[in-house]
Order: structure tokens, then sequence, then C-alpha cells
């Protein structure tokens, strides 16, 4: 069985990209089956962060009009064999594509992939809409500040109203310090202020700027930096 799980979040910025990316990468390296599909049409970069950018010679748009099929669409990556990226069309608006036709390529991607994870764009309109479209479950990303936290909320709140069965919470560019010193909200207030269950927190570190701007996954590094391990925990914990 297939888990199809959508990355939201409502507000831009928090880290949705970087998690599927890293969380995609993590559950291949436990030895499951991977499709990522960036739904961020218009602004995708899904296949930076993975560092695919130059393989892409087919997208989701090119499947959806016939011009190829969805296998040749799919950029498979050479140091992780269980993991393929569906990429979004670049230059496009966020209503070249549908629900139906997301809900479609999605579930084509079920029948061979364990995991489907759909990277969302910011906001809670069409593009949104679609991504949500196809999902069983999500994982909603934040950040540990006020404005994020609320977006969270209003997209909790939205995707209740859809048939989306679990949703779940990852606290993302968590900075202990602050929070120690009462800079920064905690992990227990988000969790007060938003009554989802907890996923997993993941650390505010460059080394994720880093693996970002060489478009390396950080679970391929050689010695696991915490947000690796960060990223290795939320995986097995879904698994
Ligand atoms: P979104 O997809 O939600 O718009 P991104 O995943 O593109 O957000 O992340 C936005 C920026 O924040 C990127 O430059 C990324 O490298 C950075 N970033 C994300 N998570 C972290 C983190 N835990 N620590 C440091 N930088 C981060
Ligand atoms: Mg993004």
């Amino acid at each position: 069985m297939s888990r199809i799980i959508v990355i939201t979040s409502g507000k831009g910025g928090v880290g949705k990209t970087t998690v599927t990316a890293n969380l995609g990468s993590a559950l291949a390296q436990l030895g499951c089956k991977v499709a990522l599909v960036d739904a961020d049409f218009g602004l995708r970069n899904l296949d930076l962060l993975l560092g695919l950018e130059q393989r892409i010679v087919f997208t989701a748009l090119d499947v959806l009009s016939g011009e190829c099929r969805l296998d040749q669409a799919l950029v498979k990556d050479k140091r992780q064999p269980n993991l393929v990226l569906l990429p979004a069309a670049q230059n496009r608006t966020k209503e070249a594509i549908s629900s139906d036709q997301m809900r479609f390529l999605v579930n084509q991607l079920a029948k061979q992939y364990d995991y489907v994870l759909i990277d969302s764009p910011a906001g809670i309109e069409s593009g949104f809409r679609n991504a949500i479209a196809p999902a069983q479950e999500a994982i909603i990303v934040t950040n540990p500040e006020m404005t994020a936290v609320r977006d969270a909320d209003r997209v909790v709140g939205l995707l209740e109203s859809e048939s989306v069965r679990s949703i779940r919470l990852i606290v993302n560019r968590l900075r202990p310090e602050m929070i120690q010193l009462n800079q920064m909200i905690s992990v227990e207030d988000i969790l007060d202020l938003l009554v989802i269950p907890l996923l997993g927190i993941v650390p505010d570190d460059q080394k994720i700027i880093i693996s970002t701007n060489r478009g390396e996954p950080l679970i391929l590094e050689e010695k696991l930096s915490v947000p690796a391990i960060a990223f290795q925990n939320i995986a097995k914990r879904l698994e």
C-alpha cells in the first residue's frame, strides 16, 4: 500500500521543499521506494535541492499533454536508486494544472512507489488545493514564529475539511538557545495552539543552507549531521 503525503504550510519559506527533499531521501535510504512530486508550478525548486535540475527533460505538464509517458518524465537520482522526482513545469502559472490532473498523476505513481511526497506551494490558493487533492496524509511544516504558526493553523482547518486522514507537524528551524532566553516560542506552545500530533523537530542549522546550495541531501553525507539525524528519525517515525 502506497502512502500519499502532502508537505504543506500556508506560509512560504518555512522549509516545505527542504523537508520534502530530505525526508524523501531518508525514506529512500530506509529502503522505501519514494516518488517526490513538485506541485509548486511556476516556482519549482525541489529539483535544485536534490541536485537534479540538469537532468530534467520532461515535466508533469508534458505527461498531461501526452508529450511523454509518466516514466519518461521521472528523474532518477544516481546517488539514490530508490528515489525519483516528477518535476513541475517552470515558467508556468499555478493554474497550469487542475486538481483532477494532479490526482491522476499521483495515483499512477502510487501504484509503483511506497511513498508519494507532494511538495506544496505556499498560500491557500489553487496550487495548494491541487497539492492536497490526492493526499491521504499531510505534514504541516512551521517555524517557531507566530506568523508561521497562524498560517499553519489556517491550513489545518482547510485540511480537516478535505478528506485528509492524518495531519502531523514538523517544527523547523528551532533554536534552543533562543527559547531558553524566552525569545522564541517553544514547541509546547506551538502544540497548544495547533493541537495536531508532533512528527518531529528540525534545528536551525547552516548545514541545511549549504546542502541546499550544493544540491546534496543531508542524508548522503558520510558522517551524519544533527539535522540529517533529525530527518532520519522523522522517516523512522513515519515508517
Ligand atoms: P519553502 O519550500 O517552505 O518555501 P524552503 O524549503 O525553500 O521553504 O526553505 C527556505 C529557505 O530556508 C532555504 O534557503 C533553506 O535552505 C532554508 N532553511 C530551511 N530549513 C532550514 C533549517 N532547518 N535551518 C537553516 N535553514 C533552513
Ligand atoms: Mg518550496
